[in-house]
């Protein structure tokens, strides 16, 4: 990853962007934990101050906190965006997001394969009178076949999960952006160690960081990234309106002034402050996560154990060229492969020694699921099938294990 915005390379933005070090007494090397609901000021006029968003300054941890504020800068930083919302979970994050722009009678269009979560909060959106259309294939072809004058944005996922599915990120961007849309980019698989969607035309980032971001699955949490170069139109986005003397902050702002606040969707202080310590590692995390998953991913493809390994960085999985482009030459630390059968699936996943059988993905540890009996019990065998899990289908969350114990146990596991 070249250089971020603000003008150090990736790996040193992780460590020093936002750095809230210097904004606190004593300075820290960590971000400290305000490890409290309301912070109490000098005056009522001061309070009065933060109240009418006049001052600067905290008032209540379900608005702001000095912890959640540092990670939220750190977000903005790494992701390349101009502001960015910490939310409770990567659902909070969705939900605020997607709902945040449309409004009933609205619609969106969203990828086919997308997280079991999404595609369950969909049909939410759809008592609430939003319309969500699905296409098998992000192309500008399938989103002209869908898009109507009461479509509102377009939402997707950098790689989906566990299809593993790929977009053109800049060629989407650009057809959105003459619709008059903003596309909304789901890039916890991917994390902005692998890809900057912003940077790519996309809008609004939305993410899990309980995942590759905190990187040891020790808290759940979410966040919002804008560009801030979307210009909201008054009459399409009425909810904007009133936002929108913020400028590239309006987004955001109508986030944390309405929604967000409004719905209790903050993110507690310490888990702030987990992923801050967590993110510092991200790039050298992945770097070893895929590194491994390429290794693994090539070994199980020859050992004649397993079918059809899924992998973006093998030479023949469908969108391989694409992700070679658009994330330079890195593949991601997911992979799936099939089993042969369910029963053989089952006793793969109950005869590995290190990885763990847990049902996330983004931990330093190798993490084994079989989806089908799991996230995608409550889907349909068709709508599970487009999203690629099968029977046998197994899905790996690679870790940075020694990859010689890695495969080791994989070979024991699968004999
Ligand atoms: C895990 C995940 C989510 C949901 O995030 P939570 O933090 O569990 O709420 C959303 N999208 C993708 C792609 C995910 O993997």
């Amino acid at each position: 990853m070249s250089s971020s915005a603000q003008g150090m390379r990736f790996g040193t933005a992780l460590l020093h962007a936002g750095c809230p070090g210097g904004r606190t007494t004593p300075a820290s090397t960590t971000v400290p934990i305000y490890q409290t609901s309301a912070f109490p000021q000098e005056s009522a006029a001061k309070l009065a101050g933060i109240f009418e968003n006049r001052q600067p300054g905290f008032c209540y941890t379900r608005v702001g906190n000095p912890t959640v504020a540092a990670f939220e800068e750190r977000m903005a930083a790494i992701e390349g965006g101009r502001c960015a919302l910490a939310c409770a979970s990567g659902m909070a994050a969705i939900f605020n997001a997607l709902v945040g722009i449309c409004e009933a009678g609205d619609e969106l269009i969203a990828s086919g394969c997308l997280y079991g979560g999404t595609l369950e909060l969909f049909e939410d959106l759809e008592r609430m009178g939003i319309g969500v259309h699905r296409v098998d294939e992000m192309t500008a072809e399938a989103l002209e076949a869908v898009a109507t004058d009461r479509t509102r944005l377009v939402f997707a996922e950098t790689i989906s999960n566990p299809k593993l599915d790929v977009f053109d990120i800049p060629a989407i961007a650009s057809w959105c952006h003459e619709k008059g849309l903003p596309l909304v980019v789901d890039n916890t698989v991917a994390s902005p160690y692998l890809c900057r969607p912003l940077e790519l035309g996309a809008d609004i980032v939305v993410e899990s960081t309980s995942k590759y971001i905190n990187g040891g699955g020790n808290a759940i949490s979410g966040a919002i990234v804008d560009s801030g170069h979307f210009s909201w139109d008054s009459e399409r986005y009425p909810a904007l309106a009133k936002w929108r003397r913020f400028g590239p902050f309006a987004f955001i702002a109508r986030l944390r002034g309405g929604l967000w606040r409004d719905t209790g969707a903050c993110l507690a202080p310490v888990t702030a402050f987990l992923n801050c310590v967590g993110l510092e590692t991200l790039e050298v995390r992945m770097e070893r996560e895929c590194d491994n998953a390429l290794a693994l991913a090539e070994w199980l493809d020859g050992s004649g154990l397993v079918d059809e390994v899924g992998y973006l960085g093998l030479p023949g999985a469908p969108g391989h060229e694409l992700a070679e482009r658009q994330f330079g030459g890195r593949f991601g630390a997911l992979l799936t492969f099939r089993a042969g059968s369910k029963e053989r699936a089952f006793h793969f996943v109950d005869s590995v020694r290190y990885a763990l059988r847990a049902s996330n993905i983004g931990d330093v540890k190798t993490l084994v699921l079989h989806p089908a009996s799991t996230i995608f019990a409550e889907v349909g065998a068709e709508e599970r099938e487009l999203a690629g899990v099968f029977d046998d289908t197994i899905r790996v969350s690679v870790g940075i294990e020694d990859i010689r114990d890695l495969i080791e146990d994989f070979q024991q596991a699968l004999a």
